[in-house]
């Protein structure tokens, strides 16, 4: 995919963690690369890691980030590859840490007079003239919060780096309109001292669910973490109960589906963020086809062929299917619905736009050890632009990622799973550096991934004791300085 022009020219969009990765390996190749522009919609690096307790406004979204967050990674495996925390802190660390971390990773690659802080993307678009395919080029356009004006630039790649942990996903529940508790989502919570006294229910068990459930135990009068899901493995501290899923709501409790009434004043929602890219343009976006507001799910037939891929809309006529017969899905955009949880649009390698292959997203996949990952995929998409990693065809690619969303779904997964790799995290960052021809990540990582993952699930209230210590590529060791592991 080399470009003809003499240096490409790249646009970065977002200073978090991918974004000052993708800008720093942008930088170390400066025979094949223009330094970056990478835009930012705050006033400083660190996205997710920006701890605020100021409230949202337009130019100000804070981020997920409590106050007493410490790691649920150690910093062994979280770290880029090719800079190392301090290693003389603990392996789990404040959040702070991690923020201080990525600002001397800024400082050390020269990464900072390439950002445009206080610069907020409003919109990407192909450039027409280009037309379909690996030589599409775009404009990025962006303004400054405090001038309306907006400015267009031309780029030959875009690598779109804004995060996915900061738009709230809230489930709809019967009657949480007459519910007169407080409810608020866990993108909100800061600390657990302004629950004192409350009796509070969190809805969803993943990482934020137990950590704040368990930090809540300690202050507020009762707390019950409901979830779904395989049962939990661990015994909940004094102050902390179980139950199952909230699904309905009256205005003074909440009704659980095995039909408990819980007493509540407060509901946190814990039940994970969307994914939303407002700036992408609306031809990108398949939400822009007619009446697709209306799109609810896909449906799959019985055989798995491409035709035979029916959207049905909410009020039960199909609306939307005259524009996507059997080729324009393979040609165009493949639709995939949301579930209210927002979505991407076709990715080759949960990476690459497979119709437009100069934008990538990266960092958008789910449950992975996402410093290392977002090195992987960075030094993927350079050598795909640098051309010493060429792509199959654009055809090739959408009907890989079309096949990957229909087997997904035939296995009955929720769409909301379609970029969440856990164990496949290790085979795919593989795939990438070998494929890419750079250094693989070493084995060593997964293993302390695998191990952490065996104590955080049975003994969360404690397994940030654990100290890990690399040995070599392949080995390690951990201690504790907690009795009780
Ligand atoms: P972000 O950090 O979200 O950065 C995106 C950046 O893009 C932001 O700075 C944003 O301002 C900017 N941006 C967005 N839109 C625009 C626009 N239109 N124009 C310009 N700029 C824009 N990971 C771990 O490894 N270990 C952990 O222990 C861990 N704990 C976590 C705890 C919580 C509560 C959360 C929410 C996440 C946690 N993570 C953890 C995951 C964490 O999000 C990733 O580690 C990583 O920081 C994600 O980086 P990112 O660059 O992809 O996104």
């Amino acid at each position: 995919m080399k470009m003809t022009s003499n240096r490409i020219r790249v646009a970065v969009i977002g200073a978090g963690a991918a974004g000052l990765c993708s800008a720093r390996n942008l930088l170390s190749r400066p025979h094949a690369f223009q330094p970056p522009v990478v835009f930012e919609r705050s006033l400083q690096v660190g996205g997710t890691w920006v701890y605020s307790e100021e409230p949202e406004t337009e130019s100000h979204q804070h981020s997920s980030m409590y106050r007493d967050l410490r790691t649920n990674l150690p910093k062994e495996i979280m770290e880029f590859p090719d800079y190392s925390f301090d290693p003389s802190l603990p392996s789990f660390i404040h959040r702070s840490e991690v923020l201080r971390y990525l600002e001397e990773y800024t400082e050390n690659f020269h990464v900072r007079p390439h950002i445009r802080f206080n610069c907020n993307v409003i919109a990407v678009s192909p450039v027409s003239e280009d037309g379909v395919g690996d030589r599409v080029r775009w404009d990025v356009t962006s303004h400054i919060w405090e001038n309306p004006h907006p400015v267009t630039e031309r780029f030959d790649a875009v690598m779109v780096c804004a995060g996915h942990y900061s738009q709230p996903y809230v489930p709809d529940i019967p009657g949480i309109d007459t519910f007169q508790g407080k409810l608020l989502h866990s993108h909100v919570y800061r600390y657990p001292e302004s629950f004192t006294s409350r009796s509070v229910v969190l809805l969803g068990c993943g990482p934020s669910g137990i950590d704040i459930a368990i930090e809540l135990a300690q202050h507020a009068k009762q707390v019950t973490l409901c979830h779904h899901g395989p049962p939990i493995r661990w015994t909940p501290p004094k102050g902390l109960s179980l139950a199952p899923p909230v699904v309905r709501a009256t205005p003074d409790s909440l009704i659980c589906e095995d039909g408990t009434q819980l007493e509540a004043d407060t509901l946190i929602f814990c039940t994970g963020y969307k994914y939303c890219y407002p700036f992408l343009e609306s031809k990108m976006d398949p939400r822009s086809l007619k009446d697709t507001e209306e799109l609810v799910r896909v449906t799959l037939p019985n055989s798995l062929s491409r035709s035979g891929l029916l959207l049905e809309t909410q009020n039960g006529h199909d609306a939307c299917n005259d524009q996507l017969k059997e080729g324009m899905l393979a040609k165009d955009t493949i639709v995939i619905p949301d579930e209210g949880q927002g979505h991407l649009p076709p990715l080759y390698k949960h990476l690459i736009h497979a119709r437009y292959p100069t934008l990538v997203f990266i960092g958008a996949c789910k449950i992975v050890v996402p410093f290392p990952h977002v090195h992987c995929q960075a030094l993927f998409f350079l050598a795909v632009l640098e051309g010493k990693c060429p792509l199959p065809s654009v055809e090739q690619m959408l009907s890989e990622s079309y096949k990957e969303l229909m087997d997904h779904m035939s296995v009955g997964l929720p769409l909301k799973y379609l970029h969440r790799l856990a164990k496949d995290q290790w085979d795919y960052n593989q795939w990438l550096s070998k494929t890419a021809g750079f250094k693989p990540l070493p084995p060593v990582l997964r293993k302390i991934y695998d191990k952490c993952s065996e104590f955080r699930n049975t003994s969360p209230i404690i397994y940030r004791s654990l100290k890990f210590e690399i040995l070599s590529s392949e080995e390690f060791r951990v201690n504790s300085t907690d009795a009780q592991i």
